[in-house]
C-alpha cells in the first residue's frame, strides 16, 4: 500500500490493527549514464516492492538527500547536512504523531547515513518509538550477491542500473570501470572530485544481464520484507 494510493479514512483504519510504515529516503545526484533520481526510484521501489504484499504503507519518497561531493555535476542538488537531519526529524516526529510505532527506514543513499545516526536520539526520546533504518544496497544478502557477480561494483555502476533507472536512448559503455581511488575522492572539493571520477561510476561493469539485475532485486526486496516482518521489539502489538 502506498500512502499516495490511500485516502485518510483507509489510514485511520489501518491504524486501528498496525502501527508499521515504511519511509523511503533517496537523493538526487549523478549516476553516470543512469538517472539522477536512481537512489530516490531504487529507495521508493524496493520499499514498495516489499511492503505490499505485508499491506504496510509506504510513504512517498524523500527524494533530496546529503550529497554535497557531487555538486559540481548538473541537476544534482543536495541539502545542507542541518536541514536534512531538521528534515528527518520533521519527517519521523510527524509519522510518530500519526500513531505509527514502527518505521523501516530504506535508504538508498550512503550519503544519508547522518540521518541513520539520528535515529537513536529520536528513539532515546520516544520509549514506544522503533525504527529500522536499513540501507537497502548493502544489507549482507544483497552485497553478498552483488560480491559474488563482481567484486569492487559500486555507485552508478551495473548494481543501480535496473530497467527502471536506465534512460531511454542512451548507450551504456559495455567495459568495466576499474575502482575509483575513494579515499583521495573524500579530500577532494565538487570540481577536482568530478574531474576524478569522470563520467560519476565509482567502480564496476555499467551494465549486466537482466537476469542478474533481477536476480539482486529480488534478494534485495525480500531482505526489506524480512525487516519490515520483524523481528521487532518483543512487547510490540502483532502483526
Ligand atoms: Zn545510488
Amino acid at each position: 500500500m502506498q500512502i499516495c494510493q490511500m485516502n485518510w479514512m483507509q489510514v485511520e483504519q489501518y491504524l486501528k490493527h498496525d502501527d508499521r510504515c515504511v519511509l523511503p529516503l533517496g537523493s538526487v545526484e549523478q549516476h553516470a549514464y543512469l538517472s539522477l533520481a536512481t537512489d530516490a526510484i531504487l529507495a521508493e521501489r524496493v520499499a514498495v516492492d516489499a511492503a505490499e504484499p505485508l499491506g504496510v504503507p509506504v510513504f512517498p519518497v524523500q527524494s533530496y538527500g546529503f550529497t554535497p561531493y557531487f555538486r559540481a555535476f548538473p541537476g544534482t542538488v543536495s541539502l545542507t547536512l542541518s536541514t536534512y537531519l531538521a528534515l528527518i526529524r520533521d519527517l519521523i516526529d510527524g509519522i510518530y504523531g500519526q500513531g505509527f510505532r514502527r518505521v523501516v527506514v530504506v535508504n538508498g543513499h550512503g550519503g544519508n547515513a547522518p540521518a541513520g545516526a539520528l535515529m537513536a536520539e529520536l528513539m532515546a526520546d520516544r520509549p514506544d518509538l522503533q525504527v529500522k533504518f536499513h540501507n537497502w544496497w548493502n544489507a549482507p544478502r544483497t552485497m553478498d550477491y552483488v560480491k559474488g557477480v563482481e567484486a569492487g561494483s559500486s555507485h552508478a555502476s551495473w548494481m543501480e542500473n535496473l530497467p527502471w533507472t536506465r534512460l531511454s536512448g542512451v548507450v551504456m559503455p559495455e567495459t568495466a570501470k576499474p575502482p575509483v581511488d575513494s579515499q583521495q575522492f573524500a579530500l577532494l572539493d565538487p570540481v577536482r572530485g568530478r574531474k576524478l571520477i569522470a563520467d560519476g561510476n565509482f567502480g564496476g561493469s555499467y551494465q549486466r544481464s537482466d537476469s542478474e539485475v533481477l536476480t539482486l532485486w529480488g534478494i534485495a526486496v525480500k531482505e526489506t520484507q524480512a525487516l519490515i516482518e520483524g523481528p521487532w521489539r518483543a512487547d510490540t502489538k502483532g502483526d
